[in-house]
């Protein structure tokens, strides 16, 4: 590829240009078998091998013990807002940090009973609730759901919630997936719209204990294909899933083992967050970081201008300099910076300084 811009797109957002390479190559004709995996049947033993292959790197990557399973979903991480309350039932509590918690919290109360647990609404979602906040959770909650990553506020959880009571845990791990080491043992389940450091968008990633993704507790009138069970006892087969999709998201967990698993992943992560954040704390004059210090994403830098009236040119020039996705979204403003697993360090330090430049 000759030419690439600096992508910090929120998602779809960048993929790995080895990934794209060998997609290019393998498209016209998969493992010289004559035909795309664009047109081969998902009930063939080539793609089962793609479909597993995807499964066990996923799993791998992650050391995901035996009690735990990954099943692959269609619908975005939206229609996980819904199908978590319909197959793990009433009750659940809800911790809002930002946008996409708070859509998860109104399809639950949408179907039934939910408690919000705690919110960052009234603070601006500057932050997440910080390691020695106790959060009080109703005793008997069905689960506890969170999100790890606030794509569009850019705040991150860095530590586990701590709650008056236990709680299985549930959640909203679309923006951080495959960025550090984390121990999905501990949750009942996890999902991933996989379009930011995974894959293309039309692919979800579920991953849960078998127990609870298999033993369905929900209303008796949900839908077979809005159960969890239906997928997982079918290996992700009950229908064709997303053929392409799934194949992407084995590449690019096949590239993060290359390249130092979830730990590299972390390492890379963390500085090229702090080659962003280092010149938003220096420079308070031209920058306003929108995160709480303790809360900040290594996936999303979201800030704003100082001076409001200068983010247009800001991003002019950043846009001069190939650099796109860099304004904010529409619902908050300002600039987001999105630093996924596949923007180059090069691109990060190039944004570095522009801001350490602009004036
Ligand atoms: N959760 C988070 C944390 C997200 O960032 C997004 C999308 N940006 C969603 C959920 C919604 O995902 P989808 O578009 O796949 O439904």
């Amino acid at each position: 590829m000759t030419h690439r811009k600096l992508n910090f797109n929120a998602g779809p957002g960048a993929l790995p240009a080895d990934v794209l390479a060998e997609l290019a190559r393998q498209l016209p004709d998969h493992d010289g078998l004559g035909l795309s995996l664009l047109e081969m049947s998902h009930r063939t033993p080539e793609f089962e091998g793609v479909l597993d292959d995807a499964r066990d790197t996923l799993a791998r990557l992650y050391a995901l013990p035996d009690t735990h399973e990954v099943v692959f979903l269609q619908g975005g991480a939206s229609l996980q807002f819904a199908m978590v309350p319909m197959n793990l039932g009433d009750g659940g509590a809800y911790i809002t940090t930002g946008v996409w918690s708070q859509k998860a919290l109104e399809e639950a109360r949408r179907l039934g009973a939910a408690h919000e647990v705690w919110s960052a609404e009234a603070g601006g979602f500057r932050a997440v609730p910080g390691p020695d906040t106790l959060l009080e959770v109703p005793a008997g909650a069905r689960y506890l759901h969170y999100t790890t990553n606030n794509t569009i506020y850019g705040t991150q959880w860095h530590h586990p919630p701590r709650l008056s009571c236990e709680a299985p845990l549930v959640a909203d791990v679309s923006s951080d997936f495959l960025s550090y080491p984390m121990d999905l043992g501990a949750f009942d389940l996890v999902y991933a719209g996989a379009q930011k450091n995974a894959g293309p968008s039309g692919v979800t990633i579920v991953i849960g204990r078998k127990d609870v993704l298999r033993g369905f507790s929900g209303d008796a009138r949900t839908p077979t294909i809005l159960r969890y069970a239906t997928h997982a006892t079918n290996g992700s087969l009950y229908h064709t899933p997303n053929t392409f999709g799934i194949w992407v998201v084995g590449l690019v967990a096949r590239w993060v083992e290359r390249n130092g698993g979830l730990t590299g992943m972390a390492a890379r992560a963390q500085a090229k967050a702090d080659a962003l954040y280092s010149v938003i704390d220096a420079r308070p004059d031209v920058f306003t970081g929108h995160a709480e210090r303790g809360s900040r994403s290594k996936m999303n830098v979201t800030f704003t201008l100082t001076r409001p009236e200068r983010e247009r040119a800001f991003l002019a020039e950043a846009e001069r300099r190939d650099m796109i996705g860099l304004k904010g979204h529409r619902s908050v403003g300002g600039c987001r910076a999105s630093i996924y697993n596949a923007v180059p360090t090069a691109a990060v330090d190039a944004l570095a300084d522009l801001m350490r430049t602009f004036e």
